[in-house]
């Protein structure tokens, strides 16, 4: 789950880590408070007036203004909330932005950029640091990916001293500034592992012109499967800046993840929805989703997952693939046959059942009279989805 950047900044001022500071707002109506908030609590006479949505890359888009004084952050204000961001997180269509912070405005000397997340293939947390702060890091580590320097973290000893001091020396940092560097990383360390976060970023981490270090801006993604115990975390949630249908999908507990392609995919088993995918585009087609009906699919579960599936206008054609181990492969083709009538399909639909009952079910479906296409196997099955796929009926 990710969160806003005031929400990170409030996460990482509760653990001690100095921040740029300032009030978020949601209405103009609230915008000349939070300018005398910053003007008088803070002590600044120039602002940064910064969209809040999920996704980064917000200065390059427009969603970032450093205001010089009160009538420009103003203007600022009024052209940013309610406008509709582009970034290269954003996909093409943009994101409204429903909330601004106002910000202090910070006499940077110099970015950087700090991360800390898990590394899978060691088996540890890392630690990443580099000089390049600001910029996108993705860009960052395919054109000189010696810039990032990283420590691992032995799970049983935690952060060493030395290793913050490290990172900060191959940075480039010393004395005063070094010192604070490193118990800014012992802090966001703790405050990784305590709030169950997959990463914890800071970019830019930035030394001002006065020679102090502090977080510019912040970003979080958290564990889902852990929300249920970081109730504070799960407050943070904003659904306006998730997927809907994904919202809606996991309303019915099915798991679902919104893709580019035009092949609508209902599977059972993470596995088996994986490997439908790897066959689908192996048969020169691109899947519209990854949708994992679970264990306990029925006629609820299918009719849900086939509205889920239709909402999404790319969709032009559907596989359902499943694997009758617990769940009843006649069960599902009651479910399939209830769907079809019930939601007014207008795509092809490929069924592959096997296991459990699985001639059962072809039976159910041959005399059910809604148009289904049968296959046998996968192979067969995704030869036929993608044939139906781009045949643009
Ligand atoms: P992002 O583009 O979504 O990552 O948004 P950031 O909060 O990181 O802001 C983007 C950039 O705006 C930063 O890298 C800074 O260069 C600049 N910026 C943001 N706040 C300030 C500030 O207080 N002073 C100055 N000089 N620049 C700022
Ligand atoms: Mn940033």
């Amino acid at each position: 789950m990710k969160i806003h950047e005031y929400q990170a900044k409030e996460i990482l001022k509760k653990y001690g880590i100095p921040i740029q500071d300032g009030v978020v707002i949601t209405e103009l109506s609230e915008l000349q408070a939070a300018l005398d908030h910053v003007e008088k609590e803070l002590n600044s006479k120039q602002f940064v007036v910064k969209a809040q949505i999920h996704a980064g890359g917000r200065g390059l888009g427009g969603g970032v203004k450093f205001s010089p004084d009160r009538a420009k952050a103003e203007e600022n204000a009024k052209n940013i909330l309610g406008m509709t961001l582009k970034t290269h997180q954003t996909g093409p269509d943009g994101q409204l932005v429903r909330k601004i912070m106002i910000t202090e405005a910070i006499d940077i000397a110099k970015e950087y950029y700090v991360a800390i997340t898990l590394d899978r293939a060691k088996g540890k947390n890392v630690i990443m640091a580099s000089t390049e702060g600001g910029m996108e890091i993705e860009e960052v580590a395919a054109k000189s990916p010696e810039k990032i320097l990283k420590a691992w973290i032995e799970p049983g000893f935690g952060l060493q001293a030395f290793q913050a001091r490290q990172l900060g020396f191959g940075l480039g940092l010393e004395g005063e500034q070094l010192k604070q560097f490193s118990k800014i990383l012992a802090k966001l360390y703790t405050c990784f592992l305590q709030t169950d976060a997959e990463i914890a970023e800071i970019n830019p981490l930035v030394v001002t012109d006065q020679g102090n270090v502090l977080a510019l801006d912040a970003k979080f993604n958290f564990d889902g499967n852990a929300l249920y115990r970081q109730k504070e975390i799960l407050e943070f949630r904003d659904i306006h800046e998730e997927d809907p249908t994904e919202v809606e999908a996991a309303k019915f507990n099915l798991n679902y993840v919104k893709l580019e392609g035009n092949v609508g995919c209902m599977v059972n088993g993470a596995g088996l929805a994986m490997g439908t995918m790897d066959i689908i585009k192996f048969k020169g087609g691109e899947p519209a989703n990854f949708l994992d009906v679970g264990g306990g699919a029925n006629v609820e579960t299918v009719k849900n997952g086939f509205r889920i599936i239709l909402s999404d206008p790319n969709v032009k054609a559907v596989l359902i693939n499943i694997f009758g181990g617990i769940v009843r492969c006649d069960r599902v083709a009651n479910g399939i046959v209830e769907a079809v009538k019930e939601l007014d399909l207008n795509v092809p639909v490929v069924v592959r059942l096997a296991g459990t009952n699985a001639e059962l079910a072809k039976e159910i479906l041959a005399s059910s009279g809604v148009a289904i296409i049968p296959a046998d196997g996968l192979a067969d099955a995704a030869e036929k989805v993608v044939a139906a796929a781009t045949g643009g009926q």
